[in-house]
């Protein structure tokens, strides 16, 4: 079942692609994890997935050293100051720094492992109570600021849209998420590339592609249902 849910995922990405007039390759499926037990994430390996997305720290830690070494980690969930150390080195891309603070945290660490840690400014787009993530409006500043950090590299945004059951009232946040990297990238800020967007998941993951993401991130869509209430989920937080 995985494979066919990865193969279909992955055919109306590229569907999307051409129905905008985009190159397929620009864009990369996440397959989130997330709560799913390390044989499904083998299962999805084996059908050719290579970057998986993980909200928890010690979740995602434990599940690395179960799985093959080429698999790409994303970083997608809030992310606490305490637990940068543990991920800083072995994430492909952290998408959801959302304070100077934890920037430099990140920083300090990357210092640390001697190497520069990719990252993505998280904005909450649609401005939901709920959600972590910078505003539109202060969204440039901030990446101006983490662009004076030492050992971060900010490759571009990142969104969490409105749970909806139509994409079509999503499509304005993404469009409004492509134009502020766009205006971020015409600053030319040092150290700051806004050649990443990050945006759609199972519901609007199609949406997103015609909106111009480089990452979507679909879970639910691969794996199925999560489950919250089974044993041997992470019992973080
Ligand atoms: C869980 C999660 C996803 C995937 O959600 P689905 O609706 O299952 O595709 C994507 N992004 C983030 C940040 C998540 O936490």
């Amino acid at each position: 079942m995985i494979r066919e849910n990865l193969r279909q995922t992955e055919q109306r990405i590229r569907e999307a692609c051409e129905r905008s007039g985009r190159d397929p390759g620009e864009v990369t499926l996440i397959a989130v994890s997330k709560t799913h037990p390390v044989a499904m994430l083998e299962e999805a390996y084996e059908a050719g997935a290579r970057h998986f997305g993980e909200n928890k720290v010690q979740e995602m830690t434990e599940k690395m050293p179960r799985l093959p070494g080429d698999i790409k980690w994303h970083m997608i969930g809030h992310l606490q100051r305490n637990k940068v150390k543990y991920i800083v080195g072995r994430t492909e891309l952290i998408h959801s720094v959302d304070s100077l603070r934890l920037a430099e945290e990140i920083s300090r660490e990357a210092l640390k492992e001697g190497i520069a840690a990719d990252i993505l400014v998280e904005v909450n787009v649609a401005e939901e109570e709920s959600k972590f993530g910078v505003s539109v409006r202060e969204a440039p500043a901030l990446v101006e600021a983490m662009s004076k950090l030492p050992g971060i590299r900010v490759k571009g945004l990142m969104t969490i849209a409105p749970f909806t059951e139509d994409p079509e009232e999503n499509r304005p946040y993404f469009r409004k998420l492509k134009q502020l990297s766009v205006d971020i990238a015409t600053k030319n800020i040092d150290n700051v590339s806004m050649n990443v967007l990050s945006m759609g998941m199972t519901g609007d993951y199609v949406t997103a592609v015609e909106e111009g993401a480089t990452y979507v991130r679909v879970g639910t869509g691969i794996f199925g249902e999560r489950d919250y209430t089974a044993a041997g989920r992470s019992t973080e937080e």
